[in-house]
Parts: structure tokens; C-alpha cells; sequence
């Protein structure tokens, strides 16, 4: 069985998964999207994904022409036609065909695309030996101009960022805020751990409302580790005990070293590791069966 992508109501064969030249997704970037996982036949913090699809697509008025349920069934349909238990799963909405002028109105229907793929896992030594992250030039965009909370389909800000740690030799960047606090990485959110307490910078800073993010809020509750979204500077990571990335792809990454300063003792800290841990039971267990 070859895979399958769903376009609008239709799956269609990979090589056929084709959208028109003229789709403001492709002119302008003008769409949003979500990165989903599932795991062993269970889609993860779903409904979460979908609400924050909506409000992304509601900041850009861009009417989703299905509901959250119908996307659900849609996103069930192709990950069975795909035969995939643990996938990663990309749903896009682009605001659709107009013609070569900006005004959003000429697009007369959004259009759906849902592609399931096999997860493309992060190499294993980021685990067990931590990232080296850098800051880069390159700040985040500001929440008065393109919100960060909003997933949309322009990612440059953080390609631009991408590009410059790895100009400098680091696989992934450190982006600031325009007054220099701490807010994420180019596809993660970021916490530290310091004193018995879990620190991240506040959304409304300007980082995306990671999924995963909340899902590590959730555990830590559970484990009695208090968190605080707090307003930070580098300062506050050098010197903190420990670190790490948190996204859908990456799940929990370890940090070890932030430009040039090695974090606690320089390996991937045991309240990192004991949350990643529980991350992957909760993986497991809480999720759309389809
Ligand atoms: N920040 C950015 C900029 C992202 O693109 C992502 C998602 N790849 C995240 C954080 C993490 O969000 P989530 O946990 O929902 O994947």
C-alpha cells in the first residue's frame, strides 16, 4: 500500500498530493498548520492541537471549512489509509487559490491537507548527551506583528534563526525577545530548573503555546515540582541547574551547554531525564484511539 495524502476531502496517492501554484499557503505563507504524533495507535493531546489550530486560524480569519470533529475523523482516515500506529502527523490549512494580489478575499475556499508520515526521530545522542545551544542574531517576531502563538505557515523567523546556529557550527538556536528575555528555540519551547522549581518564559512574552510544554506543566504538578512562567535572561539559564527543550518531534530534549557555559554538571539533569520519562508513559496512555 502506498501512502496516502488527504487534500480536501479526497486521498490521494504522494505523488499526486499536489496543490495549485496559485494557493496563498504557497504565495504568502498564508495558512496555519499543526505537527501532531501519534503512538502506537494513539493520537496525542489531539483536541489540544485542534483548539490551538483554531485560534490560530481565527487571529488570521481564516474559516476552517470543517469542524473539529470532522478534522478528527479526517486526520483517523488518513492515518488508517496510511497503516501507520507511530506517525507524525502534519495538518495544514492554507487560506487557498486566489490570484497574485495579497487581499485574502480572492481565496474563495481554504483548503484542507492532512499528511501522515513515519516520525522522523531526533539522532540519540541529543538525548543522552545533550544539546549545545547558541543565541543567535535573529529575534523572534515581535507579538505585535505576527503573534508567535499563531502556528501560521510562515516560518522564516525561525529558519533565519536555524540558519545561523548552524552557520556557527550549533544544531539548534536560542532566540530572544526584541528587549533580550529568553522565549524559545526555532521548533521548541524551553525550561530551566533551579532551587526544587521548573522556570519557562510566559506566552504572552511571545513563544508559541507548545502542546508539549503543557504536557510537561501537567507531569511536573503531578510530581510536585512547582513551574513558574517567568520572565527570563540568559543570565538565568547559564546559571541554572539544569535545562531542556520541550516540542512534538523532540518530546524532551536535555541541554547541556548555552553559549559556551556548561549547565549544572554538563549532562542531561535527573529531573529532565525523570520527566521524559513519565512524558513517554503519559505517550502511551492518553489519546484518540483510532
Ligand atoms: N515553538 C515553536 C516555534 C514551534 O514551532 C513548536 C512546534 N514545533 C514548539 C515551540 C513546540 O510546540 P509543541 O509542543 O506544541 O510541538
Amino acid at each position: 500500500m502506498g501512502s496516502k495524502v488527504y487534500i480536501d476531502g479526497k486521498l490521494v496517492a504522494r505523488e499526486d498530493a499536489k496543490i495549485s501554484v496559485f494557493d496563498h499557503g504557497l504565495l504568502y505563507g498564508d495558512g496555519v498548520f499543526e505537527g501532531i504524533r501519534s503512538y502506537g495507535g494513539l493520537i496525542f493531546k489531539l483536541s489540544e492541537h485542534l483548539d490551538r489550530l483554531f485560534e490560530s486560524a481565527q487571529t488570521i480569519m481564516l474559516k476552517v471549512p470543517m469542524s473539529k470533529k470532522e478534522l478528527e475523523k479526517a486526520t483517523v482516515e488518513t492515518l488508517k489509509a496510511n497503516g501507520l500506529k507511530d506517525a507524525y502527523i502534519r495538518l495544514i490549512i492554507t487560506r487557498g487559490v486566489g490570484d497574485l494580489g495579497l487581499d485574502p478575499r480572492k481565496c474563495k475556499k481554504a483548503s484542507i491537507i492532512i499528511i501522515a508520515d513515519k516520525i522522523a526521530l531526533y539522532p540519540k545522542k541529543f538525548y543522552e548527551k545533550g544539546l549545545d545551544l547558541i543565541t543567535v542574531p535573529t529575534r523572534r517576531n515581535l507579538s505585535e506583528a505576527i503573534n508567535p502563538q499563531v502556528k501560521s505557515l510562515n516560518y522564516l523567523n525561525n529558519i533565519m534563526a536555524k540558519m545561523e546556529a548552524i552557520n556557527s557550527g550549533y544544531e539548534e538556536a536560542l532566540m530572544l525577545s526584541s528587549e533580550g528575555y529568553v522565549l524559545e528555540c526555532t521548533g521548541d519551547n524551553i525550561f530551566i530548573y533551579t532551587g526544587g522549581r521548573l522556570y519557562t518564559p510566559p506566552f504572552c512574552l511571545g513563544v508559541l503555546k507548545g502542546i508539549t510544554r503543557g504536557a510537561v506543566i501537567e507531569i511536573s504538578q503531578k510530581l510536585k515540582i512547582p513551574v513558574s512562567e517567568h520572565v527570563m535572561t540568559r543570565h538565568e539559564l547559564y546559571n541554572a541547574e539544569e535545562a531542556f527543550l520541550t516540542g512534538t518531534a523532540a518530546e524532551i530534549i536535555p541541554v547541556v551547554k548555552i553559549d559556551g557555559r556548561v549547565i549544572g554538571d554538563g549532562k542531561p539533569g535527573k529531573v529532565t531525564l525523570k520527566l521524559l520519562s513519565q512524558f513517554r508513559k503519559l505517550t502511551k496512555t492518553d489519546g484518540v484511539k483510532y
